[in-house]
């Protein structure tokens, strides 16, 4: 969406205009006000990895590549953030990947989904699950309506991509033997923390770095794919992601608080 109201001068001009998006989104009905919050969340641990893609969260983009083309039914979940903020890159993605795309909010609502439709739709989907009722089942164990997913979606997915989740959603994903993709800026949150794959960067810088790996990853074969994933360690990239927080905190304060190359080299 172009916006004219920041200045490309501003010093956050960047991070002014994905709130922007955001917030058009918001009266146009696609994010719920509880996503305005989750961004904040988000813009915070932005700050705190310094507003740019670590090595750590490219490592990770790469076994997400892997996992998505290894997938027999790789489906993305679209909320209300990821349909205002990266439209266009959701329906490259699904083709890239042959995945199906799915509509999943947390606070569901038939206008927001309507909404959502219109985007993708705009966008250049075609199919997208999630809004015929007849199609809903439930994810045991989650008692409101975030239990609620498409049969022929996210329920048969074997791999789930799940930006911006819920961590009860996540864990009911991950309980039905989903492989679960997230990216999550907080790698302290129970999505972050449950998912097989987590992907600490922003949602508008991982998107086009996740097509492009998968694209490139597209024509590899099937061995060479499997290790990739075999090799990547949700665990210990998570530890790193806080461990790359930390030293960039202590780095910035042996530098007395200021923001400087010197504080930025990780
Ligand atoms: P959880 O339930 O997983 O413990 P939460 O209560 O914060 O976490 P949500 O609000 O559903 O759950 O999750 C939104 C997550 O998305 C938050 O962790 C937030 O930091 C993250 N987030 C928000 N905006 C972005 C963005 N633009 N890119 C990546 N992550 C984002």
């Amino acid at each position: 969406m172009p916006n004219n109201k920041v200045s490309p001068k501003h010093p956050r001009a960047t991070s002014l205009r994905i709130r922007e998006k955001l917030v058009q989104g918001f009266e146009t009905g696609v994010t719920s006000s509880f996503g305005l919050f989750a961004h904040g969340r988000g813009e915070a641990f932005d700050y705190l990895i310094g507003e740019r893609t670590t090595n750590n969260a490219k490592h990770a983009i790469n076994a997400a590549a892997a996992c998505l083309l290894l997938g027999q039914n790789p489906v993305l979940s679209v909320n209300g953030n990821v349909a205002a903020l990266v439209p266009d890159d959701l329906i490259k993605l699904a083709n890239a990947s042959r995945a199906k795309l799915e509509i999943n909010l947390y606070h569901r609502s038939k206008d927001r989904e309507e909404a959502i439709a219109r985007v993708l739709k705009e966008a250049g989907a075609e199919e997208i699950y999630g809004l015929d009722s007849d199609y809903h089942e439930t994810i045991p164990e989650i008692h409101s309506e975030r239990r609620i997913v498409d049969s022929r979606g996210l329920f048969a997915a074997d791999v789930a991509f799940v930006p911006l989740e819920d961590g009860d959603r996540t864990e009911g994903l991950v309980r039905l033997g989903k492989r679960v993709i997230t990216v999550d800026l907080n790698p302290l949150s129970r999505t972050a923390q449950k998912a097989n794959i987590t992907i600490v960067d922003n949602v508008v810088r991982a998107m086009p770095l996740l097509i492009k790996a998968v694209e490139k990853l597209q024509d590899e074969p099937y061995e060479k794919l499997k290790i990739i994933l075999d090799n990547f360690d949700n665990q210990y990239n998570l530890a790193e992601a806080i461990s790359l927080i930390n030293d960039r905190l202590s780095a910035l304060a042996k530098n007395h608080g200021v923001l400087d190359s010197g504080a930025e080299k990780k």
